[in-house]
């Protein structure tokens, strides 16, 4: 193996900031693949997990689950990768392989549970650590090929912000004749919007404010409300088919859900760690139902980097080098991101 060792950046308690780091990357599988890591997104599921709020962690933490990069090196009986292939690696990088979720290409749902690309503990007992990084080493499985019209840093971010829009959007039908309203204009939200409008649906943008209005429509939306201004609510009963609410602190539920027409779906996929509460009278009155839905298969990955390909769908990113990821952690928390960070991985 060439690169036993990588360059990273960890944070070392849920308080931390983040440091210069090396790792160790396992020696090469039969089936794996090391990838040299050319960029990292950053998801808002990094900030809650490095700071700890969905449950405790291991540290070191190396966090980073939107990974793009080239092939270095392969195991011996790896199939699909070859050295020089652009790849990418999105939330999970092992699965059991033999439940039904897993047969049905669902790995993010598997009975043994799914193994994230950091904070999990992958099939030889050692904790993942994840794309802020030079270098990993994945199952030629969990390995995705980036089409060649897609940028490396482009395509860092569809690996999770992408994905994560683009399967509820497919397992609810967004299509010509549907309205669909999304919550959120930030990372995922920005991608739901272009992937709703690609698949044909009409495009509505909740919002906090006005400020990203005009970014919005260019991406494919036909209406833009901001939700501090009250009158949005008394605007929009009853209109949405499907709401995908990518907002990573808890809403008002309520007010939301009554902007579904009879038989509409809210689906979160926005992660806030607190319980939320709804008047089930909201559901009960238009027969509504209230989803979740986790990031997507494998299969279902490669489609959608296919369809963005097809479509011409990219992410807006903002480049930075590894020194600024702790101020970039506090442009997320402060929804001041256009429209998603990433690593310059050259810089660790
Ligand atoms: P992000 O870039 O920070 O976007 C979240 C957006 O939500 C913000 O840009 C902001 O949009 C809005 N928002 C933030 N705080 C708000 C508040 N207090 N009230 C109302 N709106 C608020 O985050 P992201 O990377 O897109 O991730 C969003 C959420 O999805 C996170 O919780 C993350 O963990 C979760 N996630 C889940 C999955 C999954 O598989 N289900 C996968 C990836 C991420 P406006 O400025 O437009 O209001
Ligand atoms: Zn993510």
């Amino acid at each position: 193996m060439v690169n036993a060792k990588a360059r990273a950046r960890a944070v070392y308690g849920p308080d931390s900031n983040f440091h210069a780091t090396e790792i160790k990357r396992r020696d090469l599988d039969t089936h794996d693949v090391l990838i040299e890591i050319k960029y990292a997104g950053i998801c808002h599921s990094d900030i809650h997990t490095a700071h700890g709020e969905w449950g405790p962690v291991h540290y070191p933490l190396v966090p980073g689950h939107e990974i793009a990069g080239i092939v270095k090196e392969v195991g011996s009986e790896v199939s699909k990768y070859e050295v020089g292939d652009r790849v990418g690696v999105g939330c999970m990088v092992d699965s059991c392989g033999e439940c039904e979720n897993c047969q049905n290409g669902e790995e993010q749902y598997c009975l043994k549970g799914m193994v994230g690309t950091y904070a999990g503990t992958d099939r030889y007992g050692e904790p993942t650590q994840g794309g802020y990084s030079t270098h990993i080493v994945v199952h030629e499985d969990f390995v995705l090929r980036i089409p060649d019209n897609i940028g490396l840093d482009a395509a860092a971010p569809l690996l999770c912000a992408g994905i994560t829009t683009y399967s509820p959007l497919n397992h609810w039908k967004a299509s010509e004749g549907k309205k669909v309203a999304i919550i959120g204009m930030g990372g995922l939200g920005h991608m739901a919007v272009q992937i709703a409008n690609a698949m044909g649906a009409e495009v509505t943008v909740l919002s906090q404010t006005l400020n990203k209005k005009e970014d919005g429509l260019k991406l494919g939306a036909t209406h833009y409300y901001a939700t501090s201004d009250e009158s949005t609510f008394e605007q929009l009963p009853k209109t949405f088919d499907l709401i995908i609410n990518t907002v990573s602190a808890n809403l008002q539920l309520d007010d939301y859900l009554n902007l579904l027409t009879l038989d509409g779906t809210i689906v979160n996929v926005g992660a806030p760690a607190e319980p939320i509460s709804l008047r089930v009278a909201n559901l009960i009155g238009h027969r509504r139902s209230f989803a979740g839905s986790a990031i997507g298969g494998i299969r279902e990955t490669q489609e959608m980097l296919d369809f963005c390909s097809e479509h011409n769908i990219k992410p807006q990113i903002e480049m930075i080098s590894a020194d600024q990821i702790d101020e970039a952690y506090e442009r997320v928390l402060a929804s001041d991101v256009k429209y998603r960070f990433v690593i310059n991985t050259s810089t660790m």
